[in-house]
């Protein structure tokens, strides 16, 4: 039997305006090959820098790291993060050794699914693109996207 999960875990693909938003990691690769730049242990990126972005979206350009909210997410089902789940059943791994991340100890992805979860997580950007690829799949809630939702890995 699983052992009960923290009740304060943070979301790894969150957006700026969700409860203790901050940036973990710099969007970089290219659209078709996205790659997260971890923000190392101690590095901060100024908030305020999120507004000077003009026509970006924050997310195209940063990855946020919020408190995960699971009743207004559509990617929560029966206490677990979906999200994280097919993100490990549908992506490859793109990465041997874990990103130096600065939220593991905290993160609702690496507590469900543990290495596997960050081996992939670099690939993950918080707003995609729709089109037919492996992100999309497995951004794709089994019940869609309802209207209220607001956190997480999306579409724009
Ligand atoms: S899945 Fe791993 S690499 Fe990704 S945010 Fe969580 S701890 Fe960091």
């Amino acid at each position: 039997m699983m052992s009960p999960l923290r009740n304060d875990l943070l979301c790894p693909s969150a957006q700026p305006d969700m409860n203790e938003a901050r940036v973990m990691g710099v969007v970089g690769g290219t659209p078709e090959a996205p790659e997260i730049a971890y923000l190392g242990p101690g590095a901060e990126i100024d908030p305020s820098l999120t507004n000077q972005l003009k026509e970006l979206h924050p997310t195209q350009v940063f990855r946020f790291a919020a408190q995960c909210e699971p009743s207004r997410c559509a990617h929560f089902e029966e206490g677990r993060c979906s999200l994280a789940n097919r993100i490990v059943q549908y992506l490859p791994e793109v990465v041997d050794v874990l990103p130096p991340c600065q939220i593991r100890h905290g993160c609702r992805w690496y507590a469900e699914e543990g290495a596997p979860a960050c081996r992939r997580c670099p690939q993950v950007i918080t707003m995609i693109p729709k089109r037919a690829d492996a992100l999309n799949h497995a951004a794709t809630p089994p019940r869609g996207l309802t209207p209220s939702h607001t956190g997480s890995t999306s579409f724009s």
